[in-house]
């Protein structure tokens, strides 16, 4: 047996989120084992009183910890044989996770344009990274990469063409690496090929999203060029008429930033309810007789229940639809909720319904070691 260790690193804009895998893989069987060995988070990076001034030093106590801390787990860095980034947006140039060379730092730098809020966080973590362990192959996996696969008819949006050729402007999608992963669990617990099945998977989080992925390959996604179209979210409105844009800055007189703070953290569950983002507080609001918090849980489900029709529509069928996430892995009512109504006209012998956690580090544990081994 031999064993390769991988360290997944997330890397957010004050905070890291790592793992550390061991691959345990047996030559004769060809099968392999991911074990965790250790994984945490370092918070509060950069903020004030935080003794972790940058990403640098957060990798640093990280590594350190890694060999000298109270949960020791290596003898020496170089036992760690890749590690494995995620990056949020990845343009159009990214369609599968990359081993990190100048060339594509250069074009991740590139992408900071589409995600302001993301990828300069996950950046920093591939810099610190670089420059304390530089012998060491790094790999970047991208959100918006499972998506690349979309149909042009999916992806170009009815806007003049030339916004797209000039900016482009299009549908992107994201936790694409999710998506991915509950799909292969899918088709592993149903005993299927994944090449052979109609899958929807459902993202339920903060962040929501639902992809149609059609013998493998992701079809169509709920959200777009950001993370706000699609699903009424959290915090996040999901699809409105774009011209309410304009309406509000008129009416309220307020700038497009001051809109784009609304549109991605005062509406959604939390805008709609008055309560909270947070799916348990509306459930008990609701439950208390609170109108709002039970129309912001009429709303969710049945948006979800519309985009599930669509993409049956646009996959000529369906064999499995899988919840993930928090509100996805968690709440058997809001998923029961979802699929009333579709066995009056899909069989239900054939559909099967799945809650199934979702596991990103592990997918891009996966992909790094698929990459470099
Ligand atoms: P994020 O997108 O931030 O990773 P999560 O996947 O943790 O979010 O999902 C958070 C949502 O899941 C919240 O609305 C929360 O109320 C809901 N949720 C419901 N049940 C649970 C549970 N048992 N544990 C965690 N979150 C839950």
């Amino acid at each position: 047996m031999t064993a390769h260790k991988i360290l997944v690193i997330n890397s957010g804009s004050s905070s890291i989120k790592y793992r550390l895998f061991e691959i345990r893989t047996n030559g004769r069987k060809n099968s392999s084992r991911y074990v965790i060995l250790s994984k945490g988070l370092i918070e509060r990076i950069g903020q004030e009183g935080s003794g972790v001034k940058n990403h640098k030093q957060g990798i640093q106590i990280l590594l350190d910890g890694l060999v000298s801390g109270p949960d020791a787990k290596i003898g020496d860095h170089n036992e760690i044989c890749a590690i494995g980034h995620r990056v949020v947006h990845g343009g159009v140039e990214f369609k599968k996770p990359t081993i990190i060379t100048d060339d594509v730092i250069s074009k991740i730098r590139e992408c900071f344009e589409l995600a302001p809020l993301h990828n300069p966080a996950n950046f920093s973590g591939i810099e610190a990274c670089k420059e304390l362990l530089p012998h060491v192959k790094q790999v970047a996996v991208f959100d918006t990469a499972f998506h690349q696969s979309l149909p042009e008819y999916a992806y170009i949006y009815g806007l003049p063409y030339e916004y797209y050729e000039k900016y482009n402007l299009r549908k992107f999608g994201f936790h694409g690496t999710s998506h991915q992963y509950v799909a292969h669990e899918a088709a592993r617990q149903l005993k299927k090929p994944l090449s052979k099945l109609k899958l929807i998977t459902c993202h339920l989080g903060n962040g929501c999203s639902i992809t149609a992925v059609r013998f493998g390959k992701s079809v169509d996604t709920s959200m777009g060029f950001t993370p706000l179209e699609g699903l009424v979210m959290g915090t996040r409105c999901g699809d409105i008429d774009p011209a309410s844009v304009i309406f509000l800055a008129d009416k309220e007189k307020i700038s497009l930033e001051e809109i784009d703070r609304v549109l991605n953290y005062k509406s959604g569950l939390k805008g709609i309810s008055g309560v909270s983002n947070d799916m348990r507080e509306i459930k008990k609001a609701a439950k208390q007789g609170n109108k709002r918090a039970k129309l912001a849980l009429d709303i969710f489900v049945y948006r979800i229940k519309k985009y599930i029709g669509s993409y049956i529509a646009a996959m000529g069928g369906v064999d499995g639809i899988v919840f993930t996430a928090g509100i996805g892995e968690n709440e058997l009512d809001i998923r029961a909720r979802v699929v009333k109504g579709l066995f009056d006209f899909l069989d239900e012998k054939k559909v099967k319904v799945m809650a199934i956690a979702t596991n990103e580090e592990l997918m891009i544990a996966k992909q790094t070691f698929q990459l470099i081994k």
